[in-house]
């Protein structure tokens, strides 16, 4: 079995963690036969956050009775101390525990640090020493809040998208925070979907010993597809290469990363997120699935953007966001017309 240490933390756990962010999506039952399969095939690492609703709840009904033989990071994306106190005090309740192992600033637009204003680095360490959290981390989609947390020696762990479709920089991070003995988490590692090859996701990921990634599993197929690589994990070879480079050509550039993160900014309630990305899904997954009805309304509201720019100043990677809504529901509507897929 794989094994990953996080950094300073020194928590070692299984090379495969659970991703719990699409579980929100099924019924508590479903959700908690599929955490109790994963802890029993030796996954001990659990990744939440306040923001994905009932995922916290879910992982304490489930995994609450072996607490002590798991690992749980969950996060926060409260703006000042009282919120901070809020939602680590919801957390603790729903995860049935009294500390956290990870706890994590959510995606802020800044690098928290003490004395900044806000109280929440201030909030962290009174935490620490309450014994509610024993670790402090970060997670983000900006490159520069990234290194500003790197740099700043205030973080354990940083949680940010890495996958094989990674830029040069996205490397760097994971070799700074190597040398700088920061654990990193790798999030997005099927790149929110686009990558479905996960034997090659897993060996692009093993290349990294000191990168821990976090598999969004929602079905029990997914996760047994992880869980055989506990005892087989795959490794680099020719024929894996082959899939990541055609992905790379297939995929390189700006395309939309379904971070989700300039959705609620959208006065016209376009669901961005699949929207700016349909085309890669239509090829890249059962096209049937993104033809019902209900998503034919869904990029229907495309023609209800009123090009006021709000996506793109909200979008991490600098993406031309109402152009590439645009792009893709044109392609949507020829697909729906008859054009070959
Ligand atoms: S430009 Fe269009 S898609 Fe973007 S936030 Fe404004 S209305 Fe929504
Ligand atoms: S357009 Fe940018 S911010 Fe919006 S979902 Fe896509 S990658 Fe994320």
């Amino acid at each position: 079995m794989t094994e990953v240490v996080l950094g300073s933390t020194e928590i070692k756990v299984n090379k495969n963690g659970f991703g719990a962010l699409p579980i929100q999506r099924i019924s508590h039952e479903d959700a908690g036969e599929l955490l109790k399969m994963a802890y029993n095939a030796g996954i001990n690492f659990f990744d939440t956050a306040r923001f994905y609703t009932d995922s916290e709840t879910k992982i304490g009904e489930a995994l609450g009775d072996v607490r002590e033989n798991i690992y749980i990071a969950t996060k926060t994306a409260a703006q000042n101390s009282d919120d901070f106190w809020k939602d680590l005090n919801t957390s603790l309740n729903n995860l049935k525990t009294d500390y956290i192992d990870i706890y994590q600033f959510h995606n802020p637009s800044f690098c928290p640090k003490p004395g900044d204003g806000t109280g929440l680095y201030e909030a962290m360490l009174e935490a620490k020493a309450q014994g509610k959290i024993r670790h402090i981390g970060i997670t983000n989609h900006r490159l520069n809040v990234a290194n500003e947390a790197i740099e700043s020696g205030l973080y354990e762990t940083l949680q940010f998208p890495f996958n094989y479709l990674a830029t040069e920089k996205e490397h760097e991070l994971v070799e700074v925070c190597r040398s700088k003995n920061m654990g990193f988490i790798a999030m997005k590692a099927l790149s929110g979907g686009l990558i479905t090859n996960s034997k090659a996701a897993y060996a692009y990921q093993a290349e990294y010993d000191n990168v821990l990634p976090i598999w969004g599993v929602q079905r029990k197929s997914e996760l047994e597809e992880f869980i055989s690589y506990i005892d087989n994990p795959p490794v680099m070879d020719d024929e894996i290469r082959a899939v990541i480079e055609k992905d790379k050509k297939e995929l390189a550039g700006n395309f939309c990363r379904g971070c989700g993160y300039c959705v609620p900014t959208c006065p016209a309630h376009i669901e961005i997120n699949n929207c700016a990305r349909m085309s890669l899904l239509l090829r890249r997954s059962p096209s049937e699935l993104q033809l019902t009805e209900a998503v034919q309304a869904k990029m229907k509201k495309i023609e209800d953007c009123i090009h006021c720019g709000q996506c793109s100043a909200h979008c991490p990677y600098g993406l031309d966001t109402p152009t590439l809504l645009a792009e893709n529901y044109k392609d949507y509507k020829e697909v729906l017309a008859g054009k070959k897929i």
